[in-house]
């Protein structure tokens, strides 16, 4: 079918343009929006508001107020910003999360900067996600430039707290309606998932705090007290020795990267146990205890193939089996929060349209991939019910929260390319 836009001059446009993208990079990297603790929400918000205004833009800043992480000193505020053409059509809606995490140690650039060298800006969220960010504004400002007449909408949002569970981010905006399948059709997340990857979603999550009991007693005589330590030390040894193997047996069919993420696994995320750390952390000497609780907290990541009843059962079976072989043993599970494993089908019209403009833009095919992680898609999927969304993004996903952070111009340039010619297919 013959397309009625012209292909070379929207891709010659973002050619031309590239300077302006640069900027605009650094410009979103100069402000620093480090989670924890949600610093300049409000500040980004206003800064993308006045741009895309410039654009004619309708644009709405929303505050997630009394959500998860939400306070009068860290407010969560949330950009979103619509365009609408000349008559009725499809929506396409590009999703960034705004935050980054904290800078770290051993940078040898400004975090801060977003300074340009030998063709890539560094910083702080450089890569994930304001060099994405960018590039979709770029995409949808030339778009609505060039093809005023258009039909259907375009928009963007600049959304909070993604790295730390996008509770006051995306998972509010979709509660309130933002993203439905009445309001939105297609959504692309632009994710440093690199400029010829498509991914197609994540693997499922379930986080929980298994504590065990034990008796309080004199360190000196261990053997009138019983160490919850030691009966942790019984329940990782059987997840170690049993479930691990048990799980790297299994093999997704999702074409997750990289390919040890085929297999399920699990992280102890953390072990608390017994007094605060002594000298380490200044707290003078200890006193001689043996500790009555000990409390880890588990981190699974699950396939497509798996249930989370089964997850969550293999967890209980297991501390059964060891509740079996040792005395007193006692134990309890706190459930925190779980993520379904999220794929949207290779089939659909956004993965279609997106394969066709990298094939046009880049003359190669896509590889299409599933994160071991998961990130704000689950929120369009689950509470959204939104189907047909993707991550699309410029960058290495492997520079993401490292120091000296970049993201390369060129892979930018290209990957707003590709974003403003699927605009166009969806729209003209
Ligand atoms: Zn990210």
């Amino acid at each position: 079918m013959a397309e009625k836009f012209d292909r070379e001059s929207l891709v010659l446009s973002i050619e031309d343009d590239k300077e302006n993208l640069q900027e605009l990079t650094t410009q979103l990297i100069q402000i620093p929006t480090e989670n924890p603790p949600g610093e300049n929400y409000y500040d980004i918000c206003r800064f993308l508001e006045k741009r895309l205004q410039r654009s004619n833009f309708s644009t709405k800043i929303i505050r997630a107020k009394g959500e998860v992480g939400d306070s009068e000193k860290y407010p969560r505020w949330n950009f979103i910003a619509r365009h609408e053409g000349k008559s009725s059509g499809e929506c396409i809606h590009f999703n960034s999360h705004i935050d980054v995490v904290e800078a770290g140690n051993g940078w040898n650039q400004d975090p801060f900067g977003g300074k340009v060298l030998n063709g890539r800006i560094y910083g702080r969220g450089a890569c994930d996600m304001k060099g994405g960010l960018a590039s979709s504004i770029i995409a949808a400002e030339n778009f609505v430039r060039m093809h005023p007449e258009y039909s259907g909408a375009i928009e963007i949002s600049g959304t909070a707290d993604e790295e730390s569970g996008g509770f006051s981010g995306v998972a509010y905006l979709a509660k309130n309606g933002y993203f439905c399948p009445k309001r939105v059709n297609h959504v692309i997340i632009p994710e440093p998932l690199n400029k010829n990857r498509i991914c197609l979603g994540h693997r499922g999550v379930w986080w929980a705090e298994i504590l065990t009991k034990g008796k309080i007693g004199h360190g000196s005589m261990p053997f009138l007290g019983d160490s919850a330590i030691k009966h942790m030390a019984a329940v990782l040894k059987e997840i170690e020795e049993t479930l691990v193997p048990n799980l790297l047996e299994r093999k997704s069919s999702m074409p997750v990267v990289p390919e040890a993420a085929k297999s399920p696994s699990i992280n102890i995320h953390s072990i608390h146990s017994g007094e605060a750390r002594g000298v380490f952390e200044n707290v003078g000497m200890p006193t001689p205890c043996v500790p009555d609780q000990c409390v880890i907290t588990i981190d699974r990541r699950f396939l497509i193939e798996e249930n989370l009843n089964d997850v969550k059962s293999e967890i209980y079976t297991l501390l059964e089996k060891v509740k079996e072989r040792r005395d007193n043993f006692e134990y309890e599970i706190k459930e925190l929060f779980s993520v379904h494993p999220s794929m949207t089908e290779k089939t659909s019209k956004i993965v279609d349209v997106v394969s066709q403009s990298i094939i046009e833009t880049m003359g190669m095919s896509p590889e299409f991939v599933i994160s071991p992680g998961t990130y704000d898609q689950k929120h369009i999927d689950r509470i959204g019910q939104l189907k047909n969304c993707i991550a699309y993004g410029p960058g290495i996903l492997d520079m993401a929260h490292q120091p000296d952070e970049w993201v390369g111009i060129e892979d930018m340039v290209a990957s707003s390319k590709v974003m403003l010619l699927t605009i166009a297919k969806l729209l003209v």
